[in-house]
């Protein structure tokens, strides 16, 4: 009887699943069963506004650098739904799709280990982060780098020739000098939502150079979307315990309590900034904020947060990703005359990767439903439904699953 390497593979992973092991692809000689990698890869390619289009691509030869990581699970990202709408970054045609993960299915045998020095092999879970045109070991190990400098992100490319650069595939082709992470340890949810996680370790990061921010801090957070919520969850699971939630939908509000807020405000119960402000220092038992996290893109919002803030207290503005336009502040009453501790924060660098898996797992630990955020799930087919849902705020994070992620 004839045996190919597909039956090889039944029979391998039927007899790991009776020896109650985890059933994974076997490796031969480092490389893939060559049997299970199709010739080509479907991209879902952003062609014009608002229209993507599933293409079939050939998957390129895989070199000694190169790893081939089937996709199966990738989040919607603020960002991609900006250049669904508007290209503002003047990318299309583009794959986009940042906020990926999947299992390496072939590499090159120059590979041998992730960017945080772990060992990677064939079956492996992992996630991308930075393309970096300068030193990965500065970006990584430099404690004085912080921020991210010149690097690029799959998902953001331009079109090249290879076509497999973006999440939102089947499968995705991770050439040289890539930054990736070996992620194995973690569940498919989690792992989709470490890149926007990793946004907020940063923020975290940036709030702690301000020396304000301590276990008693009593912390606002302006903005519930999924990057409010996961700040929340971050700041709980560092052990503030004071945090209230500004948001102006009472769904998630309640998501926010659940996540680690102590209190919410919304701000539809309360007519002009004084009496909100009025309602953020009754959160706080009388008093105002040690420190606050603008979360929302809006330049309203960003005006009124400084009135929620002590003497002396800080702010961290995370929310104007991409430019939402001018907001208006007096600087005399606003930042000199109460001292105002301000940082901006904008993605993150490649230390704060590690940082984030740990996060993930311990808000699982303390029981945070974090992976709740994922409110909805389109396959690939159906990735123009996905962007129009992340565009209509109906859910959470949105986002698309292959097959293989499902
Ligand atoms: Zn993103």
């Amino acid at each position: 009887m004839a045996v190919n390497e597909q039956d090889v593979e039944r029979i391998v992973k039927q007899v790991l699943s009776q020896m109650g092991g985890t059933a994974k692809a076997p490796s031969f000689g480092g490389r893939a069963v060559s049997g299970e990698i199709p010739k080509t890869a479907k991209v879902a390619m952003l062609v014009e506004k608002e229209r993507f289009e599933v293409k079939e691509f050939p998957i390129p030869e895989v070199g000694d650098d190169d790893i081939l990581v089937r996709v199966e699970a990738c989040g919607v990202c603020g960002t991609d739904a900006h250049e669904f709408k508007r290209d503002p970054f003047g990318l299309i045609p583009v794959a986009l799709g940042h906020e990926g993960t999947g299992e390496i299915v072939k590499m090159g045998r120059n590979v041998k280990k992730d960017s945080a020095g772990k060992d990677l092999h064939v079956g492996d879970k992992v996630v991308t982060c930075m393309i970096f045109r300068d030193d990965p070991e500065i970006t990584m190990f430099d404690l004085n780098k912080q921020n991210v400098g010149e690097a690029d992100v799959y998902g953001l490319l331009p079109d090249d020739e290879y076509h497999l650069n973006g999440w939102f595939s089947d499968y995705i082709f991770i050439r040289k000098g890539s930054t990736v992470f070996n992620v194995s340890d973690l569940d498919l949810d989690s792992r989709t939502l470490i890149e926007p996680s990793a946004v907020l370790v940063h923020a975290v990061e940036r709030a702690k150079t301000t020396g304000i921010l301590r276990f008693n801090s009593r912390v606002a957070v302006q903005g519930c979307g999924p990057i409010g919520l996961l700040c929340i969850a971050v700041l709980r699971t560092m052990g503030i315990e004071h945090i209230t939630a500004v948001d102006g939908n009472e769904q998630r509000l309640n998501f926010a309590k659940r996540l680690g807020a102590s209190e919410t405000v919304n701000f539809n119960d309360h007519s002009g900034i004084e009496a909100l402000t009025k309602a953020v220092s009754d959160s706080f038992g009388g008093h105002l904020a040690d420190f606050a996290f603008q979360c929302t893109g809006n330049p309203k919002a960003h005006a009124n947060i400084y009135k929620f803030i002590r003497n002396g207290g800080g702010l961290c503005e995370l929310g104007f990703f991409v430019n939402g336009g001018d907001a208006t502040i007096n600087p005399h009453f606003d930042l000199c005359s109460k001292e105002i501790n301000l940082v901006g924060s904008w993605v993150y660098t490649l230390r704060d990767y590690g940082t984030t898996f740990d996060f993930l797992k311990r808000a699982k630990a303390i029981g945070l439903p974090v992976t709740e955020l994922i409110t909805h799930k389109y396959p690939l087919e159906q990735i123009n439904e996905a962007l129009k849902t992340n565009l209509a705020m109906t859910g959470l994070k949105i986002a698309v699953v292959t097959p293989a992620g499902s």
